[in-house]
């Protein structure tokens, strides 16, 4: 900033006269440097320019002001000394310096001089606080000072901050607060224990500033103050263990103590790493005016007055303060009630009309839900002050409620960061509402759902009952509702919501739980006429409720947003017993029974902040492709999220023996050691419900990489459920034909999801080639193709030199075949390609119509080892190797195909030969062809090649199965 500060003196010409390096030494002395970093320093007569510098004087620097006003009542001996100056003033530059340092110690006598009047002559002196935006205000939270090591940490903090001045206000050690409220229970019961739980304190706080403070003089004056205190507290204690009782004073004065000594350890920390710094005890300054409710109300102008006369005695450019405690008006102790220190750190910004307020937690700010409840939560980087109240009133304790509205005049943000992790920028709250789309951003930008836009987060309050005021003779008759808050107010009970059904024929509110006897019994007798008379039919208390809220600017009129809210919860199968709309606009209440109250915010934060492509993956089979695909998951997840907002998560994995579970989704990098460590046994349904139920990820697929017809069975339980489905296993679809249509049919009509792409050639587009050319209306005539890898190898490499035998032996060493090369050359498994693909070409067959020219010999097909079979197969070679031969001699090769026939309606398995120029001829190695002849590709069918087996392209083909699900429920192409 380049403001020029100006030191008063008496006249311009004493004034012009002093070197400039006394003006900068002079200036040092009264901290001008440091204050907004001047750029230069003059002096000036002080009538003529004061008034065109009180602003800046008010602003940046008390020192500075105290001069002027010095100056005023002492101009004559200013003038003096710089008259002095002048006359002392010389070229030379020896005597220049004698003339500095003369000078200097002038100013330093004068300054001790000033000092000694301030102290004596208040009225003459009148310090006023710097108040505005060189103060920042810190607030650091009971688990940020909970240590040693955390308090240290803590006050590296305030070192680093830049700010020129600041305040800190700091709670309790973590727990004390608690410990304290303990210590006034055992004693008001004449438990004598307190005894030993305050030695416990008293010994917690040596150990941690004995621990903290290298000085033994800041250490023996903390540990003086502390046995004072204890013993001071002994002495109270003992007379409410004597009177069985505590007065609300007596109690608020014991339990400040925390704070009281987390700020003196505070401070001498500070000062000790050489920020010098004084504390505060915030009862000499923050008064408040009690309500008669568990709220106090803060005297901000009393506070203010309060504020001067302290930082009168003790001007500081650090201050630490302690949080909770103030006094009232007579001066009594009292406090903001627990979790206050976030409402005194507010205050606090207020009255130094500080730039900023930093509430320094153990959570990296406000979620969008509690934390600890929902493990999906994030943060949220702004908040409106009206949203961080509504947040922190329905229970969001990260924030006191009362915290924004000391702030809120002034325009002061209120940061919300991590102690624990000072990189995370936090939670900002300020004026304006910004919709929240951290974390929403993909969603929102393709949905373009505004709805979603308004929802910041949600809350819940437990341990709440409803009552609920019945009868027909409400209706209509003025006052009923006053009559019954009025009586409410008077048992001293706290409302926390209401809900007027337009018929005025019930007023339903909520109460905190420990308050509805008394309030439902002052209702009762109230009303009693009423009841009696059968005006009103009843006075009805609904225990253990809990309010769930959700919260968000303008959401409450924006249309869908209650929709959402109640489809999400009514697909979780919550029950909701109260709603409210606040006219705010800020809020929707619900009322839900307190057991439902985490699934329910599980459920609809779910709705709110998931990415509709979440996808609850539940992977049964993980044998060679189950664990090829859990691989690429692994490998591929975080890009899916990050590029295409499609979040998979492994929920589930389910074995042939055992099963593993887990909710938020399985850690992939270890899921082997954990289905075997944590495994339980397997269950079919229990293994289903968990993948759709049992929690609030928007979509569920089951991915079956077995070969089991058991399991495809559940198929049609599985998508009624409203569970995709996607596996390479060829039973459901190759299986008795009805319970294949019934499938299918289902399918279209639940609009759940049923991909099998890898059921045919592994991971190429088969399938989906067959579909793209149907749904665009092409006809198929003919699908024909070289559909095993393992048959495929085999006829590729017979080409004389060796013999059929040979090759399949060579064959099972090198792993292409079944472990019974049987499985192979008896051509069922083409069979079901087949069966597979004419049924996508709408043909109507069951396996039992197809044909299949089996390559094993009729005499090998009975019971025997595999090792029998390799045995007796060459044998056989001759027939085989003289249809080779037969074929060689018309320029041919032999090919094992299945062949679907859509004009003749039929499908079949074969040995045929094909000439050698022929694009099946060409084939190398175990790759798969497949040629569709159709209306449009009748010249030259349409040939998809490539590897067509081996767990690598299987689960590859799994996967896009995957992703094309993804696409279809939203995800970005
Ligand atoms: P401090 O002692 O620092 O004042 P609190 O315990 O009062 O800390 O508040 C922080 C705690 O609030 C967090 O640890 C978190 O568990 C809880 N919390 C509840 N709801 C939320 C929310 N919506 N966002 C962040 N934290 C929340
Ligand atoms: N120490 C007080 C409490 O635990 C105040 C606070 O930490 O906010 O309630
Ligand atoms: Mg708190």
């Amino acid at each position: 900033m380049d403001l020029s500060l100006s030191l008063v003196c008496g006249g311009c010409k004493a004034a012009s006269l002093v070197c400039p390096q006394l003006q900068k030494q002079v200036a040092k002395r009264f901290r001008l440097e440091a204050a907004a970093g001047a750029s230069s320093v003059s002096l000036v007569p002080w009538r003529r320019r004061m008034t065109a510098f009180a602003p800046h004087v008010f602003r940046y620097s008390s020192g500075f002001r105290q001069l002027c006003r010095q100056a005023q009542l002492h101009e004559t001996k200013y003038e003096r000394f710089f008259d002095n100056n002048r006359r002392r003033s010389s070229s030379s530059s020896s005597s220049r310096r004698r003339v500095v340092q003369s000078a200097l110690a002038d100013v330093d006598s004068i300054v001790v001089q000033e000092e000694e009047d301030l102290k004596t002559d208040k009225d003459v002196y009148p310090v006023v606080v710097p108040r505005g935006e060189t103060w920042s205000v810190h607030k650091f939270g009971g688990t940020c000072v909970g240590s040693c090591e955390r308090i240290q940490n803590v006050a590296k903090i305030i070192l680093n901050d830049p700010s020129l001045r600041k305040a800190v206000v700091v709670s309790a050690m973590a727990k004390v607060t608690d410990m304290m409220y303990d210590l006034l229970e055992r004693a008001k019961s004449r438990d004598d224990t307190y005894l030993s739980a305050l030695e416990k304190l008293h010994e917690k706080h040596k150990d941690t500033a004995t621990a903290l403070l290298d000085d033994h003089d800041a250490l023996s004056k903390f540990l003086a103050t502390l046995e004072h205190d204890v013993h001071n507290l002994r002495a109270m204690l003992r007379a409410i263990y004597i009177a069985g009782h505590a007065t609300e004073p007596f109690a608020d004065f014991v339990v400040g103590h925390g704070e009281l000594w987390s700020a003196q350890m505070l401070a001498a920390t500070v000062s000790q790493m050489g920020l010098p710094c004084v504390w505060m005890d915030a009862r000499e300054v923050l008064v408040v005016n009690l309500t008669g409710t568990q709220q106090v109300d803060p005297d901000f102008e009393a506070s203010d007055e309060r504020l001067d006369k302290w930082y009168a005695r003790t001007p500081a450019d650090t201050i630490i303060i302690t949080g909770f405690i103030a006094s009232t008006a007579d001066n009594i102790p009292t406090t903001l009630k627990r979790d206050g220190s976030d409402f005194s750190a507010a205050i606090m910004a207020s009255l130094f009309r500080a730039a900023q307020v930093t509430i320094w937690t153990d959570v990296d700010g406000v979620y969008s839900a509690d934390p600890r409840k929902v493990s999906e939560a994030v943060v949220l980087s702004t908040l409106s002050y009206q949203e961080a109240w509504e947040m922190s009133y329905f229970g969001a304790n990260v924030l006191h409620p009362r915290t924004t509205m000391p702030v809120m005049k002034y325009d002061i943000p209120i940061t919300i960061r991590n102690v624990f992790n000072v990189e995370s920028p936090g939670t900002r709250i300020g004026r304006s509402p910004v919709p929240e789309t951290a974390g929403k951003s993909l969603q929102l930008s393709f949905y373009n759902n505004t709805a979603d836009s308004m929802v910041k987060g949600f809350a819940t309050i437990d341990n709440i009952a409803l009552v609920n005021v019945e009868g027909t003779g409400m209706a209509g008759v003025p006052g009923t509702a006053s009559d019954i808050f009025q009586t409410v107010k008077e048992v001293g009970a706290n409302v926390v919501m209401i809900s007027q059904a337009s018929s005025e024929h019930s007023i339903c509110f909520a109460v905190p739980e420990k308050e509805v006897g008394s309030v439902a019994k002052a209702l009762k007798s109230r009303f009693k006429r009423a009841l009696d008379a059968g005006r009103l039919s009843q006075v009805e208390v609904v225990h253990n409720c809990s309010i769930l809220a959700a919260v968000g600017q303008q959401m409450a009129s924006t249309p869908g947003v209650s929709a959402s809210l109640f489809t999400a919860l009514a697909k979780a199968n919550i029950n909701v017993r109260a709603i409210a709309q606040g006219c705010s606009e800020y809020n929707i209440t619900v009322v839900v029974d307190q057991e439902d109250s985490v699934r329910a915010l599980k459920a609809v934060h779910s709705r709110f902040y998931l990415s509709k492509t979440t996808m609850s993956v539940g992977v049964v089979g993980p044998g060679l492709i189950g664990s090829t695909l859990l691989e690429q998951f692994k490998d591929q997840a975080a890009i899916l999220k990050e590029e295409f907002n499609i979040d998979l998560r492994v929920t589930g994995i389910m074995g042939t023996k055992s099963m593993l579970l887990c909710e938020a989704g399985l850690d992939l990098s270890k899921w082997r050691e954990l289905l075997e460590g944590e495994g339980e046994p397997t269950d079919m349904v229990k293994f289903m419900v968990h993948v759709k139920d049992n929690h609030f990820i928007p979509n569920a697929v089951i991915i079956d990489c077995t070969a089991s017809a058991h399991v495809a069975e559940q198929y049609y339980k599985w998508l009624k459920k409203g569970i995709h489905i996607i596996t390479p296993n060829k039973k459901a679809n190759s299986g008795p034909l009805d319970q294949y249509l019934c499938l299918r049919e289902l399918q279209r009509q639940s609009y759940t999801h049923y991909f099998y792409e890898a059921t045919v050639g592994a991971g190429l587009p088969i399938i989906s080639t067959l579909r793209g050319l149907n749904e665009t209306g092409d006809k198929i005539i003919k699908i024909e193709g070289i559909f095993s890898g393992t048959v495929s190898y085999i006829f590729n490499n017979f080409k004389g030199d060796k013999s059929f035998s040979q090759i399949v032996r060579e064959a099972k060493m090198f792993g292409f075949t079944e472990p019974d090369p049987r499985d192979d050359l008896s051509g069922m498994d083409v069979a079901r390609k087949v069966i597979i693909l004419a049924r996508e070409s709408g043909l109507r067959l069951e396996l039992a119509d197809i044909p299949v020219q089996s390559l094993v010999p009729e005499p090998l097909r009975r019971e025997s080892t595999v090792e029998e079979f390799l045995e007796e197969l060459p044998d056989y070679d001759t027939e085989i190797e003289h249809l080779r031969q037969e074929a060689e001699a018309a320029g041919e090769v032999l090919r094992y195909v299945g062949v679907v026939d859509v004009l003749a309606n039929a499908g079949r398995v074969e040995l045929q030969r094909y000439p050698k120029s022929h694009a099946f001829a060409q084939l190398s190695g175990s790759d798969n062809i497949i040629a569709f002849a159709t209306s449009r590709y009748s010249k030259q069918p349409l040939i998809v090649r490539g590897p067509g087996a081996g767990a690598e392209v299987t689960a590859g083909g799994v996967f896009s199965d995957i992703l094309r699900l993804a696409s279809y429920l939203g995800a970005p192409s």
